[in-house]
């Protein structure tokens, strides 16, 4: 949906659901012109430019923002549409300081979490994950390989056995720049349909499963606002792998192939 400049006016809200106080103007803005009055306060000096909302049907709660032939345009999340203006207000904060590399501000921050942390909303966040982001999974069982057999046997040589099985499915497509991934919302593995197809070997299919299933062992660390996905623990157990420069040697060849395709 695209909201224009001045349309869609936001609901009222009650300032006691939201536990703060806030500037009472907010509750006649636009969504449009919230964007616009955060702008001016980011940068007074720079001249507001153009802003285009749309509200998108995306698996979770991430919104996004670009400057677009000098325009602001801004992808939101369609779990947002409804919220009050305060929350419109804080995620106007957070987009705009990210844009113009600023610190965000905390209270901003603050109010945010606070409105996506409410059970509600969890709630809603968790159905909507579920529903959406499923999607693009099928089965275990594929033409050549089955990855619920694959995962048992590499639980059993690498990890004596001890990781709970996730959801184990091949991607509808077969990328050819994500040939895994581990996604913790579902706890689910998905490879790549293009493993699955002809030329693809099964060590090739092992490694990637097997680096996928390092992700389950090894959680994503966080340090501040650092994240590190692969772990120094994370890379040395990848390098346990028999036959990992051969595997990743074809894994390449695979993709380089399917690229001329
Ligand atoms: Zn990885």
């Amino acid at each position: 949906m695209q909201v224009e400049r001045g349309q869609a006016r936001l609901p009222g809200f009650e300032v006691e659901e939201v536990g703060e106080s806030f500037v009472t103007a907010v509750v006649f803005e636009s969504c449009g012109d919230i964007y616009r009055r955060v702008f001016r306060a980011l940068r007074p000096r720079t001249p507001v430019p153009e802003v285009s909302i749309e509200y998108c049907r995306f698996a979770g709660a991430n919104s996004f923002v670009r400057w677009h032939n000098s325009r602001l345009e801004l992808r939101i999340t369609d779990v947002l549409e409804g919220a009050p203006a305060p929350i419109q207000e804080a995620l106007a904060y957070i987009l705009l300081s990210k844009l113009l590399r600023r610190p965000v501000p905390p209270v901003y921050r603050h109010r945010y979490r606070l409105y996506l942390n409410r059970q509600d909303m969890r709630r809603s966040l968790h159905l909507l994950r579920q529903a959406r982001g499923r999607k693009h999974i099928s089965g275990p069982e594929g033409e050549r390989f089955n990855l619920k057999e694959l995962f048992a046997e590499l639980n059993a040589r690498f990890f004596h056995g001890l990781l709970a099985e996730p959801e184990l499915g091949w991607s509808r497509t077969a990328s050819r720049t994500l040939l895994g991934h581990f996604d913790p919302a579902h706890n689910a593995i998905i490879l790549s349909k293009l493993l699955d197809s002809a030329p693809a070997t099964r060590l090739a299919v092992e490694y990637v499963l097997y680096h996928e299933m390092l992700h389950l062992r090894y959680p994503v660390e966080t340090a501040g606002a650092k994240r590190r996905v692969h772990t120094k623990e994370f890379k040395a157990a990848e390098k346990l792998f028999p036959g990992l420069k051969e595997a990743k040697a074809q894994l390449e060849s695979l993709c380089t192939a399917a690229r001329r395709r």
